[in-house]
């Protein structure tokens, strides 16, 4: 295996329109959809028409014919400018639509890829519920086979389910118990359940830290019914596949937490280079030069990370240890940049219409969501071989 240091045209191609895109269209407007904590569906929209959305997937479900590296890129570009709309991105393809191209029917992939891939519809993954996150293999939601309709019927409370309420949410993955094992243990099964089934509630939108023009709620189901071929691969599998979507998941997280990084470089080098104190442009202190040295280093290191992990996904090699020391690192370093840029800015800095104010805000939950920095560790502590 070999990390290309120099990206193929196509996907230089890929990278600059997206950065122009992100520059022209993105960064103008979506600090005022930040705070007003809305949804910008005229952006995302607008990266539907791109292909955004489809980069993974082939040509004849409606994608593009990429793959997780192109992804990647694309979210970096993103991210670099704004985090809500890099992760409305992320969610869509590597938890909405990912799961049903994975593990889906051909059926299944031919009724959700097509307007998953044209950003038409937006996908959604439920693991995640009040009771157990980490812990994911803990899930307390049940779905029960009614032979006598042919229905799968639902029960339990999901939380904190990224793009599962928007006006073009059309379908929500979720992970529920649907029997037990000799052994006791709970078989887990994936189950697709269509936005506006009876049953289904999405609560209102939380109040969140940051990623505050992104879609995140609370999801309940009572007594929801949905067709048994609504079960995406097999009854029981539903452990191992999510497994599989959280270590994708990973290095495109990966990804985006090195656009923040970079974004945060970004900002803060130019506003060194005009920000002036005692007679200079505070850039030309020793002190803030490092910081930006260390800055770069650490968004440098970053993009390896994600991409070694990437390029092994791509090529087929096994990437779990990768993608868990990218997402560690990444997400880490993604803080570090965020904290010391606003710092660079002073109070600028802890202004919400800087973008840095912004980027310091989305930064911390990259330490948390799709597997927590603590989870990260023991996955690759368990890939060195040592026990749990
Ligand atoms: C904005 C946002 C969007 C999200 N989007 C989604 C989504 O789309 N779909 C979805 O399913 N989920 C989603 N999540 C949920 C996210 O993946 C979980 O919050 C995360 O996995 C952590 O789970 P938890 O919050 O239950 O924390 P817990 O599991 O309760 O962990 C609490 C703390 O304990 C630590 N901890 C737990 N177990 C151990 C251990 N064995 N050893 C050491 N430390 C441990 C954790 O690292 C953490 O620091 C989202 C969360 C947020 C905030």
């Amino acid at each position: 295996m070999s990390i290309e240091h120099r990206l193929s045209e196509e996907h230089e191609s890929l990278r600059a329109t997206v950065a122009e895109f992100a520059r022209d269209v993105v960064a103008p407007k979506i600090g005022d959809f930040y705070e007003r904590e809305e949804f910008p569906y005229e952006i995302v929209r607008e990266m539907g028409r791109m292909g955004l959305f489809g980069l993974p997937f082939p040509e004849e479900y409606g994608g593009m014919g990429g793959d997780y590296f192109a992804l990647g890129l694309a979210l970096e570009e993103l991210a670099r400018v704004d985090s809500s709309v890099a992760i409305t991105l992320e969610a869509g393809v590597s938890l909405g639509a990912m799961p049903v191209f994975r593990f889906g029917t051909e059926e299944q992939k031919r009724t959700w890829l097509p307007q998953l891939c044209a950003g038409e519809m937006l996908g959604a993954f439920g693991l995640t519920e009040p009771e157990c996150g980490s812990d994911a293999g803990g899930t307390r939601t049940t779905a029960r086979l009614d032979r006598e309709s042919d229905e799968w019927v639902i029960n339990g409370t999901k939380c904190f389910i990224t793009n599962s309420g928007t006006d073009i949410t059309g379908l929500v993955t979720v992970t529920a118990v649907t029997g037990r094992k000799d052994d006791g243990r709970p078989r887990i099964s994936s189950i697709i359940v269509p936005s506006g089934t009876p049953g289904f509630t999405v609560s209102k939108k939380y109040s969140k830290v940051g990623w505050n023009a992104s879609d995140t709620r609370e999801l309940s189901f009572v007594e929801c019914r949905v067709p048994a071929a609504n079960l995406l691969g097999e009854e029981g599998r539903g452990y191992a596949q999510f497994l599989r979507t959280l270590d994708e998941g990973r290095v495109a997280i990966s990804a985006l937490a090195t656009g923040l990084a970079q974004g945060c470089l970004d900002e803060s080098l130019a506003y060194a280079q005009q920000r002036q104190a005692f007679g200079r442009p505070i850039g030309a202190n020793q002190a803030i030069q490092f910081k930006l040295a260390d800055m770069e280093m650490r968004a440098h290191t970053a993009r390896l990370a994600w991409r070694d992990a990437a390029s092994r996904l791509v090529s087929g090699e096994a990437f779990k240890k990768e993608a868990a020391l990218a997402k560690l690192y990444t997400s880490e370093v993604a803080v570090t940049n965020a904290r010391e840029a606003t710092q660079i800015h002073g109070g600028y800095g802890f202004m919400n219409e800087y973008p840095v104010a912004r980027m310091w805000r989305d930064a911390k939950i990259l330490e948390i969501g799709e597997g927590t920095s603590e989870v990260q560790r023991m996955l690759i502590a368990r890939e060195l071989g040592l026990a749990g």
